[in-house]
């Protein structure tokens, strides 16, 4: 075979990936696993941990319980497809992660598809708002409190939704449940991420606590303060 050196074919253009300092050593496909806790394959390359989730805090990769989502290295952007699956067998737990980088045609159909869950997501989330306030403002079913509690907390805040709606609602069922128990831990957590936000919104649910009898002597007051 003879070279044709009148058409040379043209040189493929360098990918992001390829000068990045994060993933530039990254295999197109990356997989560790672990048995009972010992690793049983190369290690995770370095720079692996910096990989962020696409849509955080709606998807975020971790390592606690099986997930699936799409991954972006903050330096070049290049996406990646993160899989982490842990089994809990008879023999001991096993656990696989597999990171796979994605063709920029892929990448994009996949971002579209999460700013399409995520929209899908907040539709769901807010047409659902209603019936929870509702349980706070009139039940005193601790169970079903607990549940509209979480709504707010895990559904909501700790996925992106604003819920700042509520806070009139969470603060009015403190004096009804058990200073101790977990909706009263969650509430805390929401007012406390709140009060952090602005001196402004600290001071809206210093003024609702005040409202609902928790002055300035009750530990919850103090612990907004600290
Ligand atoms: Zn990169």
């Amino acid at each position: 075979m003879t070279e044709n050196h009148e058409n040379p074919s043209p040189k493929p253009l360098a990918e992001p990936y390829q000068t990045c300092s994060i993933c530039r050593n990254f295999p197109d496909r990356i997989r560790v696993f672990w048995k009972m806790n010992e690793l049983e394959s190369e290690p995770m390359p370095p720079g692996l941990g910096k990989l962020r989730g696409v849509g955080d805090p709606f998807y975020f990769p971790h390592m606690a319980t099986s997930n699936r989502g799409l991954v972006e290295c903050p330096e070049c952007h290049t996406c990646y497809d993160w899989k982490f699956e842990y089994d809990y067998l008879a023999t001991g737990s096993e656990d696989d992660l597999e990171v796979t980088r994605l063709r920029p045609e892929e990448a994009e159909k996949r971002r579209q598809a999460v700013a399409q869950a995520i929209k899908d997501y907040h539709a769901w989330f807010a047409a659902n708002i209603p019936a929870n306030l509702q349980t706070l403002r009139q039940s005193r079913d601790y169970n079903k409190v607990s549940l509209a509690v979480r709504f707010f907390l895990t559904e909501g805040m700790e996925r992106g939704c604003d819920i700042e709606c509520a806070l009139p609602e969470l603060v009015g069922i403190l004096p009804h449940i058990h200073p101790e128990s977990i909706s009263t831990v969650n509430i805390r957590t929401i007012l406390r991420k709140f009060a952090a936000k602005s001196p402004e919104l600290k001071q809206r649910i210093l003024t609702l606590l005040n409202d609902h009898g928790l002055g300035p002597e009750h530990p919850f007051h103090q612990s907004l303060l600290s």
